[in-house]
């Protein structure tokens, strides 16, 4: 709830600035929102990979400093304002810098330095920070990070050429479930009828783009605001009968799906991997790590359901306090 919670936060702010008090219900327009939690509130610390508590960890919530007990919670010493810095320290996971929110916002996730399946801080700050206009062999992590909003389902439009080739459609929907799957929302969904309204993707088979020269095959050309993305292209740069060359149903899976579910990840907010074991890295190919490996790697997956639990301009490590106030419209062009 990004964008909303965001308001919210403007909202209470405001109040307070204009002398607002008072603990009134923040449903009644007549009465300003709290704003902040009273002493004796708890805050909770997770692992955003597994949801386990977190104990131990250092935590300064403005001039405060606590240490997490072995349920992964802290008690406020004090009446605490709410736009309170918290910093949450851990050697296990990224130090974390956010606010104190809303008072439904008191449940704080960490983002493990070494998760599962290979996941570092190396291949978080590739991934998920560093724009793909950033080679492989230089330093990245100054991106901020894209996302989609959440309960905000993308619609994938193919053009009346894929929707009538069977086997391509097909995939579509194929491509929609991989993605939905690894999150656990509805992400995509496949515009059957071409009549949905709402924020979505074309998909379209077109070498005649200017985007596509010698060196792109596929592009992702997405647009937003507050680096929400809100929609755009998903592009081949190859004509249908590419698709067809060769007949074996494998083949559609390799150069169509893996294709798609590579730029899909871009449009979900992903960049690129410098390992040929990931299905978004950087060098392409990836219909032999979509068979090989299934689609996304266990890394990558991981990273998809940790971005979720961020907002929208987090910086690397894990800070989302500079991400507020970036209302700002965006265009990017992800090429492969
Ligand atoms: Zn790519």
């Amino acid at each position: 709830m990004t964008r909303p919670s965001r308001l919210l936060v403007l909202a209470s702010v405001l109040a307070a600035a204009c002398g607002g008090g008072g603990g009134g219900s923040p449903t009644s327009p007549s009465q300003a929102p709290p704003t902040g939690l009273p002493a004796g509130a708890t805050l909770t610390f997770v692992s955003g990979e597994t949801g386990a508590p977190v104990s131990g960890a250092a935590v300064t919530i403005g001039a405060a400093s606590y240490q997490t007990d072995g349920a992964g919670t802290l008690r406020l010493a004090a009446a605490t304002a709410f736009r309170s810095v918290v910093e949450a320290r851990h050697p296990a996971y990224l130090d974390r810098e956010t606010y104190l929110r809303t008072a439904d916002e008191v449940r704080f996730t960490l983002w493990p330095r070494q998760g599962s399946h290979g996941l570092d801080e190396a291949f978080t700050s590739r991934l998920v920070y560093t724009s793909t206009d950033v080679g492989d062999g230089e330093p990245g992590g100054d991106d901020p990070l894209y996302r989609l909003a959440p309960g905000q389902p993308m619609a994938l439009r193919p053009t009346t050429e894929i929707r009538g080739d069977a086997a391509l459609f097909g995939l579509l929907e194929d491509g929609a479930g991989i993605v939905n799957d690894v999150v656990g929302q509805n992400l995509f969904y496949v515009d059957a009828a071409g009549t949905a309204s709402g924020p979505g993707f074309t998909v379209e088979l077109k070498p005649e783009d200017p985007y596509c020269d010698a060196d792109t095959y596929a592009f992702v050309d997405y647009s937003g605001r507050g680096l929400v993305i809100s929609g755009g292209r998903v592009i081949y740069c190859e004509a249908l009968w590419y698709f067809h060359q060769r007949p074996a149903s494998r083949d559609l899976r390799d150069y169509f799906l893996a294709t798609l579910v590579h730029e899909l990840g871009h449009a979900y907010g992903l960049n690129h991997s410098t390992s040929n074991r990931d299905l978004m890295y950087s060098g392409g190919h990836w219909e032999k790590y979509a068979r090989d490996h299934g689609f996304y790697s266990g890394r990558e997956e991981l990273a998809m359901r940790l971005m979720w639990q961020r907002r929208a301009g987090t910086k690397f490590p894990d800070d989302d306090r500079s991400g507020i106030g970036t209302l700002s419209g965006f265009r990017r062009i992800v090429r492969n």
